[in-house]
């Protein structure tokens, strides 16, 4: 699985960053990023957690 933020749906909640840290932070403009290449296996389920809970349904995952 990879992890991406649509810059354009995503309005710095932090919510993802709450629910998954491994994977996703705000940067200094107070948006959410998220970490390059394959999520690891044990932080799946916290990606779909994000998912979920991002009010803007600007993460991706595939
Ligand atoms: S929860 Fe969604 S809108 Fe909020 S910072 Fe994360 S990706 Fe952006």
């Amino acid at each position: 699985m990879k992890a991406g933020v649509n810059d354009e749906l995503c309005r710095g909640h932090g919510v993802c960053v709450a629910v998954c840290p491994e994977v996703f932070w705000l940067t200094d403009d107070g948006y959410a990023e998220a970490q390059d290449g394959d999520v690891a296996p044990e932080h799946e389920a916290g990606v779909r957690e994000a998912i979920e809970a991002c009010p803007e349904r600007a993460i991706t995952a595939g």
